[in-house]
């Protein structure tokens, strides 16, 4: 086994803002960014704005810290995100960001700008090679492809399907395209919910398969023809798409793993991970709830090697 280094600043059990970035200045010192990071460097800063009523995502200020971090070492830092494949606020580039920018994750803030890694609607995506034993090829963001190093911030929290949601998931789902997300979310590709469909036509336009006909004036997928791309999810006003989400969660949790791997694999050397374990909640921050904290804030961690950080957030 090959052991890696995890770096650990304590935050007092009801940290306030200012101790968490003043933590956050701390690790990033520890963790020599320089290191990962050349000149000229463009940077991504992925983080999560948190879903529309959630208030316990990383603060832009802790964000700011690292974004100050990047500009002095010499590097172009942004931000960035990944729509959601689920309806919420976060499901197209417009409403991601202007979410992101009512949660205060602005330039005047932040100090970097906010670019989304997979376009306008979670299609913009590159097909990568890995060595998976599921997958041979994933579907990665583009943008995050061309970018030359990452900062990843997550922020731990328990997760209805995951267990935890830390690093691997903001890596491997939150890097995934919509078809990525899609692969690796579902089992069965998605069916229309009659009940709702009131035959607006949308996603007839925007299939790319064809795969949608009409039947008794409703919209009706023919499984056989549809590819699991997922716009029809993202089109459908009416909630009348479906998915079945039954898939094992420990199938679904190998799945993020191969895709976190290919949102790395160009850039292995290049990567920090920083998890935030404040304010850590049952659900997460995709959540459109305020959610009150289910344990004590602890601290922050830091490393180059995503599984030893969640390994570490966990132990
Ligand atoms: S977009 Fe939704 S409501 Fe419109 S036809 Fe398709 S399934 Fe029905
Ligand atoms: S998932 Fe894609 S291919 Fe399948 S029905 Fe929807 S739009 Fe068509």
């Amino acid at each position: 086994m090959i052991e890696k280094e995890v770096f650990f600043i304590e935050l007092s059990e009801n940290s306030k803002l200012e101790e968490r970035v003043a933590a956050t200045r701390k690790i990033i010192s520890f963790m020599k960014f320089e290191n990962y990071i050349s000149k000229k460097d463009k940077v991504a800063i992925k983080l999560h704005v948190g879903e529309k009523n959630n208030t316990t995502h990383i603060s832009p200020e802790v964000i700011k810290t690292i974004v100050d971090v990047v500009k002095n070492i010499g590097g172009h830092p942004f931000l960035t995100e990944t729509s959601t494949l689920y309806h919420g606020s976060r499901s197209n580039a417009i409403e991601h960001l202007s979410l992101a920018f009512e949660h205060g994750f602005t330039f005047e803030k932040t100090g970097a700008p906010f670019i989304m890694a997979d376009g306008l609607l979670g299609n913009t995506e590159m097909e990568v090679s890995i060595p998976g034993i599921l997958f041979k090829k994933v579907n990665i963001a583009r943008e995050i492809m061309m970018t030359d190093s990452l900062v990843l911030i997550s922020h731990p929290t328990g997760h209805l399907v995951t267990g935890m949601a830390g690093a691997i998931k903001n890596l491997g789902m939150g890097f995934a395209s919509r078809k990525g997300k899609l692969k690796q979310h579902s089992s069965v590709k998605p069916f229309i919910k009659s009940k709702n469909c009131n035959f607006c036509g949308q996603c007839f336009k925007y299939c790319p398969a064809d795969a949608i006909i009409e039947k008794d004036k409703k919209a009706f997928i023919i499984t056989e023809k549809c590819i699991g791309c997922g716009e029809c999810l993202t089109v459908c006003n009416y909630d009348a798409v479906k998915y079945n989400w039954g898939k094992e969660s420990a199938e679904l949790q190998k799945s993020m793993a191969e895709y976190a791997l290919g949102a790395i694999i160009q850039k292995r050397q290049k990567c920090i991970y920083l998890n935030v374990l404040a304010n850590m909640t049952k659900l997460c921050d995709c959540m459109d709830v305020n959610q009150k904290r289910i344990i004590n804030d602890i601290g922050i961690l830091g490393s180059d090697d995503p599984v030893a950080l969640d390994q570490a957030t966990l132990d």
